[in-house]
């Protein structure tokens, strides 16, 4: 795929070929569709070298594995079973180290985008595209794409005598 307008960081003639995960390439798929470029992969000059940059818009996008970005809720991020307690300690050190990341860059002036795994697995490439689309023309500081259903509105009303099913023992 010939992309003129897609290039890594300065010095790219120095670099080894771009090699991107399936959802890194599902997003970009996505997002060149949205025709929002220039965008840049891999962007090594800029804090936690962000997956995919759109400078003109000031926009950093990070494709986030949903094991080891630890997904809570996720179906693909689940903690083994043996050895749990590194399990659970190397999960806690990488999500502290995303949050320091996302926080840095807000900081320089970077909008944040974290696209999760399943939603590059789950989404179709135009729904995905027009998630990103949204997000890079709002105004948001930061915004996720997830496959995951939103958490229940703690406000919602529940009828009298409970959510007939659910009692519990
Ligand atoms: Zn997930």
């Amino acid at each position: 795929m010939n992309l003129p307008h897609l290039s890594r960081a300065s010095g790219a003639a120095a670099r080894p070929p771009l090699r991107l995960t399936a959802p890194e390439q599902a997003t970009l798929d996505a997002l060149l569709r949205t025709g929002l470029g220039p965008l840049r992969c891999h962007a090594v000059d800029l804090r936690g070298t962000p997956d995919l940059v759109l400078d003109t818009h000031r926009v950093c996008m990070f494709v986030h594995g949903c094991f080891w970005h630890h997904h809570r809720g996720c179906q693909l991020a689940r903690v083994p079973t043996t050895n749990r307690g590194y399990w659970e300690a190397k999960f806690r050190h990488n999500q502290a180290r995303d949050a320091t990341v996302l926080s840095v860059l807000q900081k320089h002036g970077w909008r944040t985008i974290v696209v999760r795994e399943c939603a590059t697995r789950r989404m179709q490439a135009a729904r995905l595209g027009a998630e990103l689309r949204r997000f890079v023309e709002g105004g948001a500081q930061h915004s996720e794409v997830t496959a995951l259903p939103p958490p229940p509105a703690p406000s919602s009303p529940v009828p009298a005598g409970g959510i007939p099913g659910s009692r519990q023992p």
